[in-house]
């Protein structure tokens, strides 16, 4: 990491000599800024990118955020979105045009795969979606058009990750931007820009704020290609976040490195145990010993994020919900990186997050443990799954 993690997390950006020294940042909650001038008006105009002028375009709050999570990533620069979904559309929408086609792994984030599988085909955008574990499903998968390479490593439900360097290189060699969601790692835990991938987006409502109480996005990258993206469509879609969410993002980045690897700790300690368990079929975790995948997962992430998925041994689907009503302590609902932890059935649910050629297996439910004690956890996933 080329800036010190500390700095970045609680100094970078914050230009406190700009507002009495004050220790916390203060809210530029104004949607416009006004112009002694009309010469003063066209110059800021001129650059909306980088000039408090109207605060969809910039905002000085949310400026220091971008500073902040470009740093995280070792990035340039970056932009920050009113959800993580708006960040995915923006970056993708911004690099395509109607013809093109896109080489996406098979089982992105949902709403990614309506973007492209849905959306984007009505603007006559194709999609071919790949197992992305063999680089030679990506090579496979190339054609003349083929403009964009959409990675989730892992992804959010079964973990499947994707040799990001290859991948990275594969891009470079066809000439192709190539875009990873980098939300289950954190930047903290893998940097995919410092690997060679052009762009990195994020939903900051996870590990970033932390809190579960905002909804926003990130797009991470060069200088060159975040101003392409301002240029092209960002004022157009108008994927803004308030100045008050981006501060209350700056407020939990302050934590991230605290929240991240108690998470982590606490899975670590976990999973072998649940791993091990009779009513357990199979634990989904990067970092697990019996996942394929292990060697390469450690060769591009420093650490596993707290969040693994449980095939519960169970008869049918009332088995898997037995386990989940009967959780006392882990709330039943959707998202993660927050500081609670949680618990999302498949079983039930899957009508929404299924894909036609690679379905979600029935008997899972995703699990975020968060910054609680961890024998509570452990003890409230033992009690639940002895009435499986
Ligand atoms: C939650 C999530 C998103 C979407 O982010 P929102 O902030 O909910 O819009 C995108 N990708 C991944 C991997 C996610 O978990």
């Amino acid at each position: 990491m080329k800036e010190n993690l500390s700095h970045i997390l609680t100094s970078l950006g914050e230009n406190r000599e700009e507002y009495y020294n004050a220790v916390s940042p203060a809210i530029a909650q104004t949607s416009n800024f006004s112009f002694n001038t009309v010469a003063e008006m066209r110059r800021a105009l001129q650059d909306e990118f980088g000039t408090p002028f109207y605060t969809r375009g910039f905002n000085p709050t949310v400026n220091i955020l971008r500073e902040k999570l470009a740093a995280l990533e070792g990035c340039e620069d970056a932009l920050v979105c009113g959800s993580g979904s708006a960040a995915v559309s923006t970056a993708v929408m911004g690099f395509l045009k109607a013809g093109d086609h896109v080489i996406c792994v098979q089982k992105p984030y949902s709403w990614t795969y309506k973007l492209l599988n849905g959306m984007l085909r009505r603007f006559g955008v194709e999609t071919t979606f790949i197992d992305g574990s063999e680089i030679q499903n990506f090579e496979a998968a190339l054609q003349n058009n083929t403009r964009m390479v959409f990675i989730e490593s892992p992804n959010s439900m079964t973990f499947e990750m994707q040799d990001i360097r290859a991948v990275a290189a594969f891009a470079k060699r066809n000439n192709l931007i190539s875009l990873i969601d980098n939300s289950y790692a954190s930047p903290l835990f893998q940097q995919p820009h410092l690997m060679g991938i052009d762009l990195v987006v994020h939903s900051a409502t996870k590990f970033l704020n932390g809190h579960s109480d905002v909804v926003a996005g990130a797009i991470c990258g060069s200088k060159t290609h975040i101003q392409q993206l301002f240029a092209n469509d960002w004022m157009t879609l108008g994927p803004s976040i308030s100045p008050n969410d981006a501060w209350l993002i700056i407020r939990g980045l302050r934590t991230l490195e605290l929240r991240a690897n108690r998470s982590a700790e606490t899975a670590e300690k976990i999973v072998p145990i649940l791993e091990n368990h009779p009513n357990v079929e199979k634990v989904y975790w990067p970092f697990s010993t019996s996942n394929p995948q292990e060697k390469l997962a450690k060769s591009q992430m420093s650490r596993c994020s707290g969040m693994f998925s449980l095939a519960i041994k169970a008869d049918d689907a009332l088995g898997v919900e037995r386990f989940c009503d009967n959780l006392n302590h882990f709330l039943l609902a959707c998202s993660w990186g927050g500081y609670e932890s949680l618990a999302f059935p498949v079983c039930g649910l899957a009508q929404s997050i299924s894909y036609t050629n690679s379905p979600v297996p029935w008997n899972l439910v995703r699990m975020y443990v968060g910054i609680e004690d961890s024998d509570l956890l452990l003890q409230d996933l033992l009690q639940a799954l002895d009435k499986v």
